[in-house]
């Protein structure tokens, strides 16, 4: 990776610098690639003055919704060399604590909505605290000295990405500059991405897609990056819908791709210059995938993950999608995978297998984990936990996470088969599936129900499954709930699940 291509600005700011570059939805305020290097020099020049010294890559983080402020504070932290760190300002201030004394940063940014939960993060707060709303942010920097960007090494971290907690606390993954480059070459590649693309970002900078597959990849390819600091459907669709933004890729988690369809606000026909929403983060069901194409809308799945970026990705092909509605495409170009049977060796097309990836996209490790890091890496591979399948066309799979999946008289069972069943169920708003200790089977499932009336019984969720799924995948047990515990990407967190059902019903059979 070189000079001017682990920087994403420097060459865009030299051959264009007059091309729109960035648009906030919330306050309109623009900025071409001349202005943003520019805000990006000062901002590096103002951190460079007011860390304190001593550190070669001290770490900023960042909390606060996504703004112009937050893609500058990050492109600073890379022409500084610092590290930056966005935090999810969805959590609570006992998580944000934990992840601060994880990552324990020089700096922390926070915006003015989130200053009362950054001081109740206490005893940990960083040695500079900036409370202030982005405008005071851009306005220190007006009076910053500019700082050129300069040779730094290709394996420095530039951002560390805490993953979402679906299993367990968060980590953090660090990103190194060749891993940024390479990840949003990657996603360039697989979304076609260019400099005519216009993406809208309304999914949050603290995750991969967000930070990486939409923001870094449109700034190093000269596309026009449409930032907004929140996603609500009918807003969403009238910014998808204007026609002087033009947006042409945007992107969702499967629950926002709903929502969108199931607007009053929906209209297709106002979608004239998008190629297709990109979905990621959670399994995206076949029935959603058609209703959108019978809208003339692609839904296009990827997969991916906070250690390498996105990893696999369906073409932006209507025919294929539709043929194929329950895949999530073909490997990215600059990541190598392997699918891993049980016995250690490759799987067989048609088998399943645990991901493995290797690549100049894929992290180096966890930030202040070694155990983790050393049980996650093998022989240079890292273990992705999520099982895959190949079938003979080449097309990849996601049954579930290796973790999640569990075995019942023998047979493996992924919950995200049963849950995809259970939730067509009209009664059913929301569910997941868990496999716990069961004397008879080895195994058995409990599905936890959100009702979505109040009348629907156990027994019609297990007599829908009785009629759509094979014996040994249908659990044996129903429980109502009135939420499922999910993390911001909007993915079930398991592991309360069953943490919950041992501690109120020990011996449940
Ligand atoms: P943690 O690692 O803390 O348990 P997490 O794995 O959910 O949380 P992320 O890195 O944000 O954190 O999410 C990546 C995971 O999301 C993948 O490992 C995979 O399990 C899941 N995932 C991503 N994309 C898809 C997809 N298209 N279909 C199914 N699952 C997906
Ligand atoms: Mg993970």
């Amino acid at each position: 990776v070189g000079l001017e291509t682990d920087d994403p600005l420097v060459f865009r700011a030299k051959v264009s610098p007059n091309r729109p570059a960035v648009i906030e939805v919330a306050t309109g305020r623009h900025l071409s690639y001349g202005e943003l290097n520019e805000l990006a020099s000062r901002c590096a020049g103002w951190l460079a003055k007011v860390l304190p010294g001593g550190e070669d890559h001290p770490r900023i983080a960042y909390l606060g919704r996504n703004s112009i402020a937050e893609i500058i504070a990050c492109l600073g932290c890379q022409r500084l060399g610092a590290v930056f760190v966005p935090l999810n300002w969805r959590l609570s201030a006992t998580e944000l604590q934990q992840i601060l004394a994880d990552c324990r940063p020089h700096m922390l940014i926070v915006d003015r909505e989130f200053s009362e939960i950054a001081g109740e993060t206490g005893p940990l707060l960083p040695p500079q605290l900036i409370v202030e709303g982005e405008a005071g942010f851009l306005a220190r920097l007006q009076g910053a000295r500019p700082r050129a960007g300069g040779r730094i090494a290709a394996d420095t971290p530039c951002i560390i990405l805490y993953t979402s907690g679906t299993t367990g606390t968060p980590k953090g993954v660090i990103i190194t500059r060749r891993n940024a480059f390479f990840s949003a070459i990657n996603f360039a590649l697989v979304g076609e991405v260019t400099s005519q693309s216009v993406t809208l970002c309304d999914l949050p900078l603290f995750h991969t897609i967000g930070i990486i597959a939409i923001a870094r990849t449109t700034l190093l390819m000269g596309g026009r990056l449409v930032i907004s600091d929140r996603f609500q459907p009918g807003r969403t669709l009238s910014v998808l819908g204007d026609t002087a933004l033009g947006i042409t890729h945007y992107f969702a988690i499967p629950q926002m791709a709903s929502a969108l369809r199931a607007s009053p606000h929906w209209n297709p026909a106002a979608l004239k210059a998008l190629k297709a929403i990109f979905i990621g983060g959670a399994p995206l069901s076949p029935a959603l995938i058609e209703s959108f194409l019978e809208d003339g809308v692609a839904l296009v799945n990827g997969y991916g993950m906070s250690e390498a970026g996105t990893v696999l990705h369906m073409p932006l092909d209507k025919d294929l999608i539709s043929a194929h509605p329950g895949s999530v495409g073909f490997a990215a170009p600059l990541t190598e995978i392997r699918l891993m049977a049980s016995d250690g060796t490759d799987a067989a097309d048609g088998d399943v297998g645990e991901i493995w990836l290797r690549g100049p996209a894929v992290t180096p490790g966890y930030w202040n984990k070694p155990k983790e890091t050393a049980s996650a890496f093998v022989d240079g591979w890292y273990r992705t936990g999520d099982l895959g399948r190949r079938d003979e066309t080449g097309l990849l799979y996601i049954p579930d996470r290796l973790k999640d999946m569990y075995i019942s008289g023998g047979e493996n069972v992924f919950p995200a088969e049963v849950e995809a069943v259970i939730a067509t169920h009209p009664a059913v708003r929301d569910v997941a599936v868990i496999g716990i200790p069961d004397p008879r089977w080895g195994e058995s499932g409990v599905a936890f129900v959100v009702p979505a009336s109040p009348e629907v019984l156990a027994e019609d969720i297990l007599s829908h499954c009785a009629a759509r799924l094979a014996t040994y995948k249908r659990p044996l047990r129903v429980i109502f709930l009135e939420a499922i515990p999910r993390t911001a990407s909007g993915k079930a967190q398991k592991h309360i699940l069953r943490q919950s059902h041992t501690d109120t019903d020990p011996k449940p059979f």
